[in-house]
């Protein structure tokens, strides 16, 4: 749409309503909840899914602040990327203001019946009433987590740091909303594991809502920057041996996605800088973006020196605080201030990390002792099925990942059924764990999952826990049978986000 103006407009007033099919709103019904009692609705506009509710100029190298009245239903309580009421005010309208410019596909909304509880000073988690409890446990480090990052790369920008927990249909693990992350209710286990999800969404308080990829082309810059910040939270956090295992997972995925981009002739979307154009832009959200441009980080990271790289990088957030950025502007910024400026010889091979296909000769080593112990005990179980001699009950969720991924692709429904027995897999807790050992179950056809498998997926909204199970159930003729039942069922508890690639996948 184009709305002519004359050099004396000031000021645009648009009247509009949107549609209830807006793409970016999830409007759930009371079932589709937590506590199944009310419904609830929320927002995805990244990357262009704004435009469907708002009428803006959608693009991530615009910014803008706002200000907003919202009503809903009395005793309900609304939230936006903005300054947040704490509890419902009895009238159910709420003003916003939003100080800070923030570009479009951070805008979102949030409405339903939930509480809130303080986690410190700065930040605080909402959930509905039968999680709110077991959330404030889970997101206990938060603070911690804050107060890492500023030591890192320098004072929070955006005033609170608070978290709402989302209902399962969330089609993303968290989505970096400023001053409320939405997250998945799938990184709730009871032992805090999973919180390095946190972290990312924190990390992003940086890289991303405050230096913004200018296009979806450079969103590494957003999504690298942040897998990189993240790890140096955990590290610090957690200690350097818990970071290696997610720096391990993070290879591990990558390589996977390489060589199957290559596979497929797409050897272009494994270049860093993209190339979208008359695309999606949710095409690039890929481990490309995220984990090759955190190794592309950590390589420049071991080659200056970690203080150098975290003055650097501090600089950098600094410099480009509320602005866009794109990749060709970065790598002059780098070559001036993170070389030039610290008298070093720049690397020989960012081009070929930014603009080659694959990945680089260069890419830096991953060194995991925790992992090796989880891979001399698959040799193990490879050559006995037993695992007595390894301490699994001290393992952590990530160990677990690690063994189940790399079990035999050939397992034997014996061999299946003995795993079961010892450790539980099928009727695990824990979200990351099913969305692992479902894969096998998928491939295999293995029968004792499916009541599990089937409630899994009819439950769960997260696509990146969707989509490897259906693309395994849909390599064999049953599975795709099995496939299509379940998401028949399934399909309208998912966001368009998730439905839209598995019509794909499936039809
Ligand atoms: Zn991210």
């Amino acid at each position: 749409m184009e709305i002519p103006v004359s050099i004396n407009d000031e000021k645009i007033i648009i009247k509009y309503s949107t549609s209830t099919g807006a793409e970016a709103l999830q409007w759930l019904s009371p079932e589709q909840t937590a506590d199944k009692q009310e419904p609830f609705l929320f927002t995805q506009s990244q990357a262009i899914l704004a435009r469907s509710w708002i009428p803006l100029q959608d693009s991530p190298g615009i910014r803008f602040t706002y200000t907003a009245e919202v009503t809903v239903p009395k005793g309900y309580l609304a939230l936006m990327s903005a300054e947040n009421p704490q509890k419902s005010n009895g009238t159910g309208v709420y003003h916003f203001k939003m100080d800070q410019p923030i570009p479009s596909y951070l805008m979102s909304l949030v409405a339903g019946k939930f509480d809130f509880t303080p986690i410190g000073n700065r930040t605080g988690v909402y959930a509905e009433s039968s999680m709110i409890e077991k959330s404030k446990y889970e997101f206990q480090e938060m603070e911690d987590m804050l107060e890492i990052a500023e030591g890192i790369y320098g004072k929070y920008q955006w005033d609170r740091y608070d978290l709402i927990v989302l209902p399962p249909s969330f089609p993303f693990g968290g989505m970096e909303n400023p001053r409320i992350t939405f997250a998945t209710p799938t990184i709730i286990t009871g032992d805090r594991s999973l919180t390095s999800l946190v972290a990312h969404e924190l990390a992003h308080s940086w890289s991303g809502n405050l230096v913004t990829n200018a296009t979806w082309n450079d969103f590494w810059l957003n999504e690298g920057f942040t897998v990189y910040f993240e790890h140096r939270i955990m590290e610090a956090l957690k200690g350097s041996d818990y970071a290696e295992m997610l720096s391990s997972l993070s290879l591990q995925g990558l390589q996977e996605e390489v060589e199957s981009f290559m596979n497929e002739g797409k050897a272009d979307d494994t270049k860093l800088k993209l190339n979208l154009e008359g695309r999606n832009p949710d095409d690039g959200v890929t481990t490309i973006a995220y984990d090759k441009g955190y190794f592309f980080l950590k390589y420049l990271e071991q080659n200056v020196g970690k203080e150098i790289f975290d003055s650097f990088l501090k600089e950098y957030f600094k410099e480009y605080a509320f602005k866009s950025n794109n990749t060709e502007a970065f790598l002059i910024y780098l070559d001036e201030h993170l070389f030039k400026n610290n008298g070093l010889k720049p690397v020989g091979d960012i081009n070929e990390w930014v603009y080659g296909t694959g990945l680089p000769k260069s890419l830096p080593q991953v060194n995991s002792a925790r992992f090796i112990n989880v891979d001399n005990a698959l040799n193990s179980w490879r050559e006995d099925e037993s695992l007595d001699a390894f301490h699994t009950e001290l393992w952590s969720t990530h160990e677990w990942i690690h063994f189940i991924k790399n079990l035999p692709q050939d397992l034997s429904e014996e061999s299946m059924i003995r795993l079961d027995e010892l450790y539980g897999f099928t009727n695990s807790g824990n979200a990351e764990i099913l969305g692992v050992w479902f894969v096998h179950c998928a491939r295999h056809l293995y029968q004792p999952s499916f009541r599990a498998m089937t409630n899994f997926l009819t439950e769960t909204g997260r696509r990146k826990f969707l989509m490897p199970i259906y693309t395994e159930l849909s390599k064999s003729e049953e599975g795709k049978f099995l496939a299509l039942k379940i998401y028949g069922h399934a399909r309208p508890n998912y966001h368009f986000v998730a439905s839209n690639s598995l019509d794909e996948l499936l039809f």
